[in-house]
């Protein structure tokens, strides 16, 4: 019995795309929703694009689920654009809980972040007037346990600064390592973060070649993503946030590879889930 699904929604970096050529891998940005079983309620991490389809899907399984928890890696456009269309957020009977936690955070006023997000030169319905009830909580903290689950953080480099979380519910670990830089050599921090994690999702925007060509855009390398893994004893190793630029046959030509290197790994696609 899967006791928890991770389900991709939005897989792609920096800007939604679409178009024809990308329709394996998915258009959508950075949205990742975990189903804890034992509960049966649904949790979020990043706001992409793909929390619109998210939102629907809520709507339609989880009438129940009065509230939604949905952190944050950071709040770059790609991570926050999604809020305005996510469907149980208009609904007045759901408590939307925004969070993000993470010692030496830079943006700490999350209620400040998405209402500038709504203002009225950018959207025509504004934060308060949506409907659900909205808490903002930022915690300096790099741990956190609730209710049997423990949530920890790292720091990563990262323009403006963005986290890593680890989550750690019936004997699962899940490692989201998004919109990270590791510099010249791999950041032995983020090693240690992933250890031993049964699934590690780790950005891979960038072919090593592009990388250098992209040096403080805070971003990783699919061989960079795969020797974290390796030297984590990740068990299975899943790429996300897609460049814009690489489109589906282009991703399956690098999965391929990758796969040649570390045998259990892909890249993401919108709707894949991965059952621990
Ligand atoms: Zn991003
Ligand atoms: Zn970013």
């Amino acid at each position: 019995m899967a006791r928890i699904t991770t389900t991709f929604y939005g897989t792609r970096g920096s800007i939604p795309i679409c178009d024809p050529k990308y329709l394996e891998f998915g258009g959508n940005t950075t949205c990742i929703a975990f189903l804890m079983h034992s509960t049966n309620r649904i949790s979020i991490l990043d706001a992409g694009t793909g929390i619109r389809a998210l939102g629907k899907h809520i709507n339609e399984n989880f009438s129940e689920q009065s509230a939604i928890d949905i952190a944050f890696t950071h709040f770059h456009w790609d991570h926050i654009q999604g809020l305005p269309f996510f469907d149980p957020a208009y609904n007045p009977n759901r408590t939307i809980n925004i969070a993000a936690l993470g010692e030496g955070g830079q943006f700490t006023d999350l209620r400040k972040i998405f209402k500038n997000l709504m203002i009225e030169e950018y959207f025509p319905i504004q934060l308060e007037n949506m409907g659900a009830k909205f808490n903002f909580d930022f915690k300096e903290d790099n741990i956190y346990e609730n209710k049997g689950i423990l949530l920890k953080t790292i720091k990563q480099n990262h323009p403006g600064g963005s986290f890593g979380y680890r989550l750690e519910v019936e004997g699962c670990i899940i490692v989201v390592c998004t919109d990270l830089e590791h510099g010249d050599t791999i950041n032995e921090d983020i090693v240690a973060f992933a250890k031993d994690a049964d699934l590690l999702i780790h950005e891979a925007q960038y072919t090593d070649e592009e990388l250098l060509r992209h040096k403080g855009w805070g971003h990783s390398s699919f061989n960079q993503a795969i020797e974290v893994a390796e030297r984590a004893g990740a068990k299975q190793l899943i790429m996300t946030h897609h460049d814009p630029d690489h489109d589906d046959e282009c991703l399956r030509k690098i999965e391929k590879e990758c796969q040649a290197r570390f045998k259990n790994c892909s890249l993401a696609r919108e709707g894949m889930s991965i059952e621990l």
